[in-house]
């Protein structure tokens, strides 16, 4: 066992973005294993642009389908945001489509809120969607999450937060993510709840997050891997509490920024709520979703990570 997880022992956490369709399942076995007791994955785009809405309409089924069942195979809770992401936003045809099939299904089980929506290239299609989106969440009364950019992070930042207000929404039911030193500030001062991705070379190393978190202390800040289909961490949560914990962060405000302040953030949905980790879910790792399961031909449910020999 790795050094970092003896001084976590016992926690919980809460992922709060993490794209698990791209991740195996030795990934989802690690990160039980880590503590994580649930995940968040946002619908985003898969590194290549869809070609019609049967595959956006296959992907957000399997949200609330396939990938919720195979998390629940480890004993951890899956929820899920859906949106039309920022780069595809700018396909507008299929756009139009995509906006078509979303209200049916941001009322399924495990949604949490719309997202990830936002900029992208800080195109006008992706402020057009963006905005539509935002109207879609008001309806329904969900929390947003919401991407920012890349490039030209700080002027995106500000404009997702300006427009969200234009739109009457509620600072308190927008997760803006994906944050770093130059951004938390504003989104802190404005009600917003900040969401930071630790991310190898890209976004956030874990150490200057502990920094973050020294400055700014732990309320409405969240932590999450972003782990995909790219070079990313889906122990990134539990390794930045385990170097928060070093640096003598409190377990207290450890807690809130990698799993307390998350579920209330996503709570209004009602489909989440602090008392959901009360107890751990039961594995069995024989049922099957829909005559599926995860294990394949008359294999034995799993065991042994360490051993050399596989059975
Ligand atoms: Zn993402």
């Amino acid at each position: 066992m790795s050094s970092f997880l003896e001084s976590i022992r016992g926690m919980k956490f809460f992922d709060m973005h993490v794209h698990m369709i791209s991740r195996t399942t030795d990934d989802y076995q690690a990160m039980a294993d880590a503590g994580i007791v649930a995940v968040l994955e946002p619908a985003f785009w898969l590194g290549q642009p869809r070609t019609g809405v049967d595959s956006f309409r296959d992907y957000y089924a399997s949200l609330v389908g396939w990938e919720r069942f195979r998390a629940s195979q480890f004993g951890i809770r899956h929820y899920c945001t859906m949106g039309l992401n920022s780069k595809e936003a700018n396909q507008e045809a299929l756009a139009e489509q995509v906006m078509e099939i979303l209200p049916l299904f941001i009322y399924k089980e495990g949604v949490v809120g719309i997202g990830e929506i936002g900029f992208d290239d800080q195109t006008p299609a992706e402020e057009k969607y963006y905005r539509a989106q935002l109207e879609l969440a008001k309806e329904a009364n969900l929390p947003v999450q919401v991407h920012t950019p890349h490039r030209d992070k700080k002027r995106g930042t500000t404009r997702s937060m300006d427009i969200a207000i234009e739109h009457g929404i509620d600072p308190g039911m927008v997760i803006i993510d994906h944050n770093n030193e130059e951004t938390v500030r504003e989104v802190l001062d404005r009600g917003f709840w900040a969401g930071f991705t630790i991310y190898p070379f890209t976004k956030m190393g874990n150490e200057r997050m502990v920094e973050v978190v020294r400055q700014y202390g732990p309320d409405r800040i969240m932590i999450n891997s972003a782990a995909d289909w790219g070079i990313s961490d889906p122990l990134a949560v539990p390794k930045t509490a385990a170097l928060m914990k070093q640096n003598g962060i409190s377990d207290e405000a450890i807690r809130l920024v990698t799993l307390e302040n998350a579920v209330t953030a996503f709570a209004p949905s009602g489909q989440i709520s602090l008392s959901d980790f009360d107890q751990p879910l039961t594995i069995d790792q024989s049922q099957r979703f829909n005559g599926s399961s995860v294990l394949r031909g008359g294999q034995a449910p799993r065991i042994d990570k360490d051993s050399t020999i596989i059975k």
